[in-house]
Order: structure tokens, then sequence, then C-alpha cells
């Protein structure tokens, strides 16, 4: 198939499947005239490594020349001016970027139900939420509406979602890939990370998108891998692998029984394959959620004063005076959930609590960092659920954001302590797909992907 008939393919199955609502945009014309262009290049044997790769891009990353939302009404009608170097990447790489994806507002959520623009919908049952903040990109993958997807990690926005899809996901190393042009949440902890159908297209889409660059100065300049070469090897001895305890003993519940059955079977087939695991116990975990998002409110409020009204987007039409247009502007434009995050942020930054919360969560959040060295002094890799359970029904936890916080328990630890984390599906919970979770070393995304296949393989 050429990629102008791929792309042709994928523009029909989106439009067939618009009731998910995976996409916000889509971009026939520049995708098919792309497609003959890569078409072109494969003919004169000059393609790139995405040469007849379709991505979708999830809506919080610039791309220059096309509209930028973030899923919120505050970027109504905004055009990115630039593009974002992890886009560049993929154009450089003859990527097709087909459109862009709906996600939660200012990716924050666990269920992409706080997108202004309605959620994208679980396409192996549509009752249900297809996780968060990426959902679009996962549907759009689990629907086969695009072969690859971009997404954002802050807390668990790639993993979390690809686990309710049954696709797979990466959190990269903080600062593998470069931010610049990523909206800005929680800049401490916010990765652009990759989705796919496979562990071969994450190591993929990584090698083109990992790197440093000079317009980020949190990009890393460490070595990249050859990643999908290391994924290829088989590991040279017998891996070690950690389990949580606290997921081992959790009752009922807290954890869906059919997750626990899919950590505990892969223990034992992964000792009946030679390899070590240890069940290792985690103290801070209790601490963990509090700290997360103590800090990323405290970073969302910072990062989010920049819509004022005056420089992005949404601005409330005959404000009474300056004050008023701020007011207005910022009242109308974000979301509840938004709203409440910015509320928090500002409480905890504000000069009576910054130490009793803002300091604090930053202790907790280095003593998180020195549990977790520790533990990989052990490890190879650590084994964990993505989440407690399944997808839920829509609606099911929206009023309650302490329920929805609950559910990304296994996933921000790789966000506070910056260590990479994939997660790849496990089977079925209730007919819906589960996934797990390997966290790895820094910088070891070849390892931590060639461990990932070992646990899928057994
Ligand atoms: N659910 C988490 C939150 O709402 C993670 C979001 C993310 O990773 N962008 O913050």
């Amino acid at each position: 198939m050429t990629t102008v008939e791929k792309t042709r393919l994928y523009l029909d199955r989106i439009a067939e499947k618009a009731a998910l609502n995976a996409f916000l945009e889509v971009y026939p014309d520049e995708a098919l005239a792309q497609a003959a262009e890569v078409d072109r290049r494969i003919a004169a044997g000059q393609a790139g490594p995405l040469a007849g790769k379709v991505v979708g891009v999830k809506d919080v990353i610039s791309h220059a020349g096309h509209k930028l939302t973030a899923g919120s009404k505050m970027l109504q009608g905004y055009t990115a001016p630039y593009s974002a170097t992890a886009v560049e990447r993929l154009l450089a790489a003859d990527a097709v970027i087909i459109g862009r994806q709906n996600c939660d507002e200012f990716a924050m959520g666990s269920s992409n139900e706080n997108s202004a623009y309605g959620p994208a919908l679980n396409a192996a049952d549509e009752s249900r939420v297809p996780g968060g903040s990426s959902g679009g990109s996962a549907v759009a993958l689990q629907a086969d509406l695009c072969d690859l997807s971009l997404g954002s990690d802050t807390g668990g926005s790639v993993r979390q979602p690809a686990a309710f899809t049954g696709t797979y996901g990466l959190k990269p190393t903080y600062g593998r890939i470069s931010r610049w042009g990523l909206v800005a949440y929680g800049s401490s902890f916010d990765c652009i990370g990759p989705l796919g159908k496979s562990l071969e297209d994450l190591a993929l889409l990584l090698e083109v998108l990992a790197g440093a660059d000079e317009h980020d100065s949190t990009s890393s300049s460490q070595p990249t891998a050859p990643y999908r070469a290391q994924l290829a090897a088989t590991p040279e001895r017998p891996l070690r692998f950690g389990i949580l305890r606290q997921a081992l003993d959790a009752g009922d519940d807290a954890l869906h029984p059919t997750v626990r059955t899919a950590l505990t079977q892969k223990m034992e087939a992964l000792k009946a394959a030679g390899h070590s695991v240890e069940v290792y116990d985690f103290p801070l975990l209790d601490y963990i959620l509090p700290t997360y998002y103590i800090l990323t409110m405290a970073e969302a409020s910072s990062n989010l004063s920049r819509y004022d009204g005056v420089r992005y987007g949404y601005r409330t039409p005959n404000p009474a005076n300056l004050e008023d247009m701020y007011k207005r502007t910022r009242a109308e434009g974000f979301g509840r959930e938004v709203k409440r995050r910015i509320l928090l942020g500002n409480f905890v930054l504000s000069a009576d609590y910054y130490d009793a919360y803002f300091t604090k969560a930053q202790r907790v959040r280095r003593l998180i960092q020195q549990a977790n060295d520790q533990l990989l002094q052990r490890f190879d890799a650590l084994l964990t659920p993505v989440a407690p359970g399944p997808a839920w029904q829509l609606g099911q936890k929206r009023t309650n954001p302490i329920e929805m916080f609950l559910a990304d328990i296994f996933t921000v630890q790789a966000n506070l302590t910056g260590q990479p984390a994939v997660a790849f599906p496990a089977g079925q919970a209730d007919g819906l797909p589960i996934g797990l979770q390997l966290m790895g070393h820094p910088f070891q995304e070849g390892a931590l992907l060639q461990a990932a296949r070992v646990v899928e393989g057994v």
C-alpha cells in the first residue's frame, strides 16, 4: 500500500468513527500532499525512518500554522506560531501528520472528560472513558485511525490511556525528548511520549524524537541509543524484576482482582523463565499522590498565569475595564478542573502556606527519588499495574476529584523521579483492556523496552 492510499484509508476511518471524538481536527489536503511527497521519497530511495507512517498529535503540541487548543476554550482560535521540536523531528523523518487529537484541558485529568470539546470515547465500550489526558491519542490507535500518536505524560497521561485502550505508551526519562513547543502544565514533570501498537513502534518514535535541543534547557545531552536494535536484542543475562508489595496486598476495592492476577501470573512466568523476581516494599507510596498533586498544581498555577486575555486565544467580550477583562477571561475560558488546580496551586504557593505545602512537597519528592534510586540498585525494572482497574464509565468519577486522582497511584512515581516507564497490554478485565507498567533506569529506555518484551513474552 502506498502512503497516499494508507492516508486515504485512515481519513475515511476517522470520518466513519467520528463519534469516538478522537481527533479534534484532521488535515486531509495537507496529509495527502505530504503522503505523496513521502511516496516520491520512498521511490527515490531517500525515505526517512517514519516514511509510510501516519501520525496523530495530541492537541498540546505546537504545529506551526495549525490550531492548538490544549483541549481548552481558552485557546479556541489560537494558531501555533512555531512547531514543537518533536513535530519538526516527525516531519524531518518523513511522517505524515494527519490531525490533532482530543485530550483533557491543559492535560489535566485521567479520563478525557475535562476536554472543552467533549470526551473521546473508549472504542472497546463507548460508554466508558478512554483514560487521559492523552485519551484521543490512545483511542486513535485502538480504533485504527492512524499508525502512531504523540502524547504527553505529566503523571501518567500516555501510559494510563494506553492501558485503557490495549495499546502501548512510553514516558521517556525527563529531558529525553525536548519540551519545546509543548503547552506547559507541570514543567518539572512534563514529558512528550510516544504511543503505538507495539513496543517496536515506541522504539521507532523514540529514536526519531530523543536528543538534546538548544530550545529546551532541560533537554538532556546524554547520548541517545539505537532503541530499535536494543529492543530486538535478547538480554545477555536473566533480569531482576521488582514487584510492588502494596499492589499484591491491595484489597479488591483498591485493585481489580484481574489486574492482581495479571501481575502474579507474570511473576510466576518470569521466575519459571529463569529471571529473578522479588517483592519490594515502597513505604512512601501513600505520599506519592499528595506530593505529585501539590507540586503539579503549584507549577500549573504559575504556567497558566499567561492566559490573561491579552496574549493568547480567548478574551471576554465587552469587559468593563482591564481587571474585569482578566477576571472574566479566566472565569469563562478555563473549565472547572483547571480552575480548581489554579486555586489550589496558588494556595500552596501563598506566603503563609508555602513552607507547609510547597517546600514540604519538594522535600518529599527528594525522599521518593532517593528511595527509588536505592530500589534501582537492586532491580533492572519495577513491575506494577498501570491503573488499579480497567476503564470506568463516563461520568463515574467526574464529581469526585479525589477518586479520579487515586487512579494515578501507580503512574505518578516515574514523573516524580524522572525515570522512564512503559505501559503495555496485559489482557482484559471485565472484557476491557488492562495494562502493566515497567519502570526502569534513567536514560536506559532501550533496556526498559527490552525488559517489557521479556515480560510480554513469558
Ligand atoms: N491524571 C494526571 C493529572 O491529572 C496526569 C495528567 C498528565 O499526565 N498530563 O495530573
